[in-house]
């Protein structure tokens, strides 16, 4: 079964629930997205490989560490998984980033591929995809099995918010990823949001509503 790591560092509790207010406006709340997604993507990144190296310090050759092996893809889920991109590629800026589309159809609530561009190298890498409401979970499960067909093999998923449903419906379909999220929330309304939520993220994060 896969991990969920919940992280709930004072900072990103208190950020969370300024994003939970109705008055938040468009600005404020696109910023708190992408510093809560710099704060988990702090954690996300906890167990990236180290080699030890040497480096020449203006006094002496220190025995140094810096980060060895796979190199990291960011995949937003569009369209509101755009809104945590700069938060993560400003801690790692030599990221790739890889973008996937996929909406809800409104009716069924089936998630639809409609968008998909990764760098030609996926599969060399480690990737993180980032959607900030992982509701039912369906985005997420559909996002990951475009990734495993295209051969990564080592992969995560982050969030802001989750839903016990959406960890559970991720974790059945792929026991193998980690769920990276700043809290877990109650459940899912009948038009499937998560509550209480923040409404819909990407016309918070982009102003069409
Ligand atoms: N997508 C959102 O933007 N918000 C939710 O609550 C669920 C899915």
């Amino acid at each position: 079964m896969s991990q969920i790591h919940i992280i709930d560092h004072p900072l990103i509790q208190h950020k969370i629930s300024l994003l939970r207010d109705k008055n938040t406006g468009t600005k404020e709340f696109r910023e708190l997205v992408a510093e809560i997604a710099n704060l988990i993507c702090y954690e996300a990144t906890r167990d990236l490989p180290l080699k030890e190296i040497e480096m020449e310090t203006p006094l002496a050759v220190a025995k140094t560490k810096v980060i060895s092996g796979r190199k990291l893809a960011f995949i937003p889920i569009l369209r509101a998984g755009l809104g945590m991109l700069d938060g993560v590629t400003s801690l790692v800026p030599a990221a790739k980033v890889g973008h996937i589309g996929i909406f809800r159809d409104p009716d069924t609530h089936e998630p639809v591929t409609y968008y998909s561009k990764l760098p030609d190298d996926i599969a060399e890498r480690h990737a993180i995809i980032l959607d900030p409401m992982l509701a039912t979970g369906n985005s997420a499960v559909a996002a990951i099995t475009e990734l495993k067909k295209l051969g990564v093999t080592n992969i995560k998923f982050m969030c802001i918010i989750c839903s016990p449903e959406g960890v559970e419906n991720v974790q059945k379909a792929h026991p193998d990823v980690e769920i990276y999220a700043g809290v877990m929330d109650e459940g899912l309304n009948e038009d499937k949001y998560i509550i209480p939520g923040v409404g819909d993220a990407g016309d918070r994060i982009f102003g069409t509503k």
